[in-house]
């Protein structure tokens, strides 16, 4: 449950294993079951066996960290140079950048070895990850459902143990909402915590990169490896010092429990689950109020309104020039834009930026793009208002479990309300953790959202940390994850 990261170091550090063998334990395991579970779009196992005899040399010599040696894997939408980076998308379709992203060169130095690149929804525009170019992941807890999205491919990976961890992004959600449907550990920094530079944009204000891990306390080992300020992104901000430890004193802890991200189709299931962790900190000691968050109806209106209009600018670059993919046969300039964008992107990704072009336009920018800024301003008021008395904000991380494959790829509506409880921290740029907390019918896993005020990110992992210790929730692999290759 906890400390896979740590306990993978030690080994490596007491020259129990090599990281030469344990990147072939991780292949042998990713060989055998991405077959079924879909998790690598595409792998790199010639780099990462170089990578991991380079870490072997850090280890010898006494300069390893914590992630030295340690396999690991990214999401299709992060740079490292000279690798496939698709975000599963016909368009970028063979792209190999040539440059890397600032949270891969920082892995990197530090010995990290990458596996390869993970499933996701296209442009990372989905809560399901089946609007990817390769098909959908698997959940590892029952493959005949969805492991949520858009990074449900490294959450698939991190639950099967594929890799030790992988890094997702998050601009609704992307990262806690495959981690709640898998049952793992996803992290959401501070908008601003991390470095950008290098993920492939989707919605530039709202866009983080975070770690999926099986336990707090590996999420918050690689969250310390990746932060910081970045000249070559000036939205990134420099986190605060000393920022370590993740004990806490849960008698001072003061839990805010925002009442209406318990309402919009919040499953029984859920809801129990949620107030039985609620309960677990009351009886510590912790002082939980209920608080207000009004404006949290019209988060998802917003988000939607805000992260279209961004993806309309942002996805203007694929035209058939400068990357990927060039449709075939066209008459002239205009005509080969036109019919590469038309077959390079998917249908989602196209209804995405017509509907944020259309609230871009001329005649509509006011009465849609500027009222959702405005309101965008009032969501952040209010929960500045609530921090004003809390610590941690306690929430389900989705409104139900993992749903079934298929299920509501055909009604989008539908499929925009798995995000309802996880948009709004981002439209406010908070950091938030969602573990696992319970199960729920057929053993699926239900995940608890841990939200905390804008750079108080240790405080969000520290109370996810006490939830994780007091009541470790693990659920079990189905059949077709199960692999006797062991680490
Ligand atoms: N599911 C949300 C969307 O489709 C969030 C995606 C994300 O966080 N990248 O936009």
């Amino acid at each position: 449950m906890s400390g896979k990261i740590k306990m993978l170091s030690d080994m490596l550090k007491s020259g129990k294993i090599s990281s030469e063998e344990l990147t072939r334990r991780y292949i042998s395991r990713i060989e055998r079951l991405n077959p079924s579970l879909n998790a690598y779009v595409s792998q790199t196992f010639d780099e990462a066996l170089k990578a991991a005899a380079r870490a072997d040399i850090l280890i010898r010599e006494g300069r390893a960290t914590s992630l030295t040696g340690i396999p690991m894997a990214l999401k299709d939408n992060i740079c490292s140079d000279g690798q496939l980076t698709t975000c599963c998308s016909k368009i970028l379709q063979g792209f190999r950048p040539y440059y890397s992203a600032t949270v891969w060169e920082k892995l990197s130095a530090q010995g990290a070895v990458m596996l390869g690149k993970t499933n996701m929804d296209e442009f990372a525009m989905g809560s399901a990850s089946e609007t990817s170019f390769y098909g959908a992941p698997k959940n590892p807890v029952d493959i005949s459902r969805v492991t949520g999205g858009s990074s449900g491919g490294s959450a698939a990976a991190v639950k099967a143990d594929m890799a030790a961890y992988a890094l997702g992004s998050d601009t609704g959600g992307s990262i806690r909402q495959p981690a709640s449907f898998c049952g793992v550990v996803g992290f959401k920094p501070t908008y601003g915590a991390v470095s950008r530079y290098g993920l492939i944009a989707y919605a530039s204000s709202l866009d983080q990169i975070g770690p999926l891990a099986s336990s707090v306390e590996d999420a918050a080992i690689v969250y310390d490896a990746i932060r910081g300020q970045d000249s070559r992104d000036q939205t990134s901000a420099a986190t605060p010092e000393g920022e370590t430890g993740l004990d806490i004193d849960i008698k001072n802890l003061r839990v805010g429990v925002p009442e209406e991200f318990f309402s919009e189709g919040v499953s029984d299931e859920v809801k129990s689950a949620i107030e039985a962790a609620i309960c677990l900190y009351k009886r510590a000691g912790a002082k939980v109020e209920r608080v207000k968050i009004p404006a949290f109806k019209v988060a998802l209106p917003v988000y939607y309104i805000i992260s279209c209009a961004e993806a309309s600018s942002n996805l203007g670059r694929y035209d058939g020039i400068r990357y990927g993919y060039r449709a075939e046969s066209f008459s002239d300039i205009d005509d080969m834009i036109l019919k590469t964008r038309t077959f390079g992107f998917g249908k989602e990704v196209k209804r995405r930026i017509m509907l944020g072009t259309y609230v871009l336009s001329s005649g509509y920018f006011d009465a849609y793009y500027k009222k959702a800024c405005l309101l965008r301003e009032r969501i952040i008021a209010e929960f500045a208002e609530v921090f004003k008395s809390c610590d941690v904000l306690l929430t389900p991380t989705a409104p139900t479990a993992a749903f079934k494959l298929g299920d509501k790829s055909a009604n989008s509506v539908e499929a925009y309300l798995a995000d309802i409880c996880t948009v709004p921290v981002n439209i406010a740029g908070l950091p938030a953790v969602s573990l696992p907390c319970g199960l729920g019918e057929g053993g699926l896993p239900i995940g608890l959202q841990i939200i905390a005020d804008r750079f108080c990110d240790k405080t969000a992992l520290a109370a996810a940390r006490f939830f994780e210790r007091e009541r470790p929730v693990s659920a079990p692999l189905c059949e077709e994850a199960k692999c006797e290759v062991e680490l």
